[in-house]
């Protein structure tokens, strides 16, 4: 039996992309440590052999599609365990601060008095730029990188944000040369194609890389004007992560109308 915190206190710790490996030694500390687990769907199940044998483990998935635990009852939950004195982990996907919900949790766990600390971990983005060898601020292509949510859903609380103007998002990146990071686009992927076609030419590199980090990574690389094509032709399915921009050329690109099976990266 672990010992009970003093002070009421949620750490939120990054699991990484998947790979159990690219835990942080920071991250299995903190399992090791945990009597309570509140784990993500995306966390790969061996990471909990690094947790307590008499930790008490409840999984809350958040995963885009499928049923998951409302987030207000994965706060109340994370809460209610802290002030009973639990030494509480919630593990996470990736970053716990990369669409992780860290800040809207971290907001209202200290409302209530409790310590909250964060333990970063590779973010999916990252992971699949590895998975493709490429670099996302390559200097010659690149000035920098955008990571952005193709599922633009409102916050929680406070004001909705307007929705993401594709077209203009486009122009910046094909001005400023900017790579963009889309995540939670599997479902959108149409009309985000639909939309950054108003702002950057058809043949822009686009890379769809799904699974990254695990065994069963696979990824597509095409161009915008393919993308929705490739989708559903390849059948690619969350989770995944679009990159689009000329940090992918000379990679070898699936063109539907020429040579599908020919040209796949897998
Ligand atoms: N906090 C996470 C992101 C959570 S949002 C992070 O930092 O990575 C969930 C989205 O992340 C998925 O829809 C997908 O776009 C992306 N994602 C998570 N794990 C992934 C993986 N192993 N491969 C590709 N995309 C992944």
């Amino acid at each position: 039996m672990k010992p009970k915190t003093l002070i009421p206190k949620v750490t939120l710790v990054g699991a990484g992309p998947g790979d159990p490996e690219l835990l942080t030694l920071k991250a299995v500390k903190a399992i090791q440590a945990a009597s309570v687990l509140l784990v993500d769907d995306l966390v790969h199940a061996d990471v909990l052999q690094h947790a307590s044998p008499t930790a008490r483990i409840i999984h809350v998935g958040k995963r885009g599609g499928c049923q998951s635990t409302p987030q207000a009852f994965i706060e109340k939950l994370m809460a209610q365990e802290a002030l009973a004195g639990e030494n509480v982990v919630r593990l996470k996907g990736g970053d716990p601060l990369i669409f992780g919900r860290a800040g809207e949790e971290k907001q209202h766990l200290q409302a209530l008095g409790i310590e909250v600390e964060v333990v970063n971990g590779i973010t999916a983005g990252l992971s699949a730029a590895h998975g493709l060898g490429v670099a996302l601020t390559h200097r010659a292509y690149a000035h920098g990188v955008i990571m952005i949510t193709g599922h633009a859903s409102p916050a929680r609380t406070g004001a909705p944000l307007p929705a993401v103007d594709w077209a203009q998002l486009a122009r910046t990146a094909h001005d400023c040369r900017l790579t963009l990071v889309i995540y939670m686009g599997v479902q959108t992927a149409a009309h985000l194609q639909q939309g950054l076609l108003q702002g950057l030419p058809p043949d822009t590199p686009v890379a769809v890389v799904e699974n990254a980090s695990m065994p069963v990574q696979r990824h597509v690389c095409t161009q915008l004007s393919q993308l929705s094509a490739v989708f559903a032709l390849e059948k690619l399915a969350s989770p995944a992560i679009i990159i689009v921009g000329d940090v992918l050329l000379g990679m070898q690109t699936l063109s539907i109308a020429k040579a599908p099976a020919a040209a796949r990266g897998v």
